[in-house]
């Protein structure tokens, strides 16, 4: 890893953190090793980083990989990175909201493509969301998000951390946990742990419904009222009560249960019943 950290870099341009930007830089250097890694970035990818900073990861995806564009959205950080990053012929960075990006313009047609971050914790749910609901064609997502979140990401089902999050990344995803990461390892540093994940593309989706939207329509509301059996919860979904003991009956489920303890495979086939008898 390169001697000059980010603490120097920060001192040398004066630059004042940003709160309400998520603003906590890495300065340990076995958690960037760990991500890089973890992330197997190699020479014939192409890189995404979502919020930069001061270059501390990005030089060392510029070091492994074919490209890197860096989206970054704070004004004073693009002069910086443009200086320490300038001999760098693969680096290119991209000065806009990440939420308003169109990745398919970067992925062009390239062959592999990788999204590598250290997140701005306030925008974790609605870039992994886009991500995922986008259709971009990447190859993986190895993101440090807050460790409470990455613990939704990889429940299991009937705990209390399993949601609507959790069955959004199983129908994307294989999801693996690479390391935890204290406070510590941050300037300045966040109220609370973090944890670096892997997230691999599938093909296809984990189980294909005929109804994708009314299928996280169903997970939704499931998830909403937690504490309801699924017949309560299901009656949001404003379908007439004998079309949905139907569909309960045709499932084979039980409409006593609660939404936490279905699996992905048993919201499909739930989905699949109703979407039948809605037709
Ligand atoms: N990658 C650096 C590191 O690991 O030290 C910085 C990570 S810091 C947690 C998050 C970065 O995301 C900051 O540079 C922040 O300015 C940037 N950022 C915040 N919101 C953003 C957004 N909506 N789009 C792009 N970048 C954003």
């Amino acid at each position: 890893m390169d001697n000059y950290t980010t603490k120097d870099i920060v001192k040398k341009y004066g630059f004042k953190f940003s709160k309400s930007l998520g603003q906590n830089f890495l300065i340990d250097d076995t958690v960037l090793t760990d991500i890089v890694n973890g992330s197997e970035v190699n020479e014939e990818d192409i890189v995404i980083e979502i919020g930069p900073g001061v270059g501390t990861l990005t030089k060392e995806l510029l070091r492994k990989s074919k490209k890197v564009y860096a989206i970054e959205l704070d004004d004073d950080l693009i002069p910086i990175l443009q200086k320490e990053l300038k001999d760098f012929q693969n680096f290119e960075l991209i000065h806009n909201d990440a939420l308003k990006v169109d990745f398919n313009e970067i992925i062009g047609y390239e062959a592999s493509v990788k999204v590598v971050a250290n997140l701005p914790y306030y925008v974790t749910t609605p870039i992994i969301a886009k991500l995922l609901k986008e259709n971009y064609r990447f190859k993986s997502i190895t993101i440090m998000i807050q460790k409470e979140v990455a613990e939704r990401f990889l429940a299991k089902c009937s705990t209390k951390e399993y949601g609507s999050i959790t069955l959004l990344i199983q129908y994307y995803c294989n999801i693996i946990p690479i390391r935890k990461v204290s406070q510590s390892s941050f300037i300045p540093q966040p109220k609370v742990e973090s944890m670096v994940i892997k997230m691999d593309r599938l093909s296809a989706p984990r189980v294909i419904v005929k109804n994708e939207e009314l299928f996280f329509k169903i997970i939704r509301e499931s998830f909403n009222f937690r504490r309801k059996t699924l017949w309560n919860a299901l009656k949001n979904l404003k379908i007439n009560a004998d079309m949905l003991k139907a569909a309960f009956i045709k499932s084979g489920i039980d409409d006593r249960r609660r939404g936490e303890t279905l699996s992905i495979e048993e919201f499909a086939v739930l989905s699949d019943c109703i979407d039948e008898l809605l037709r």
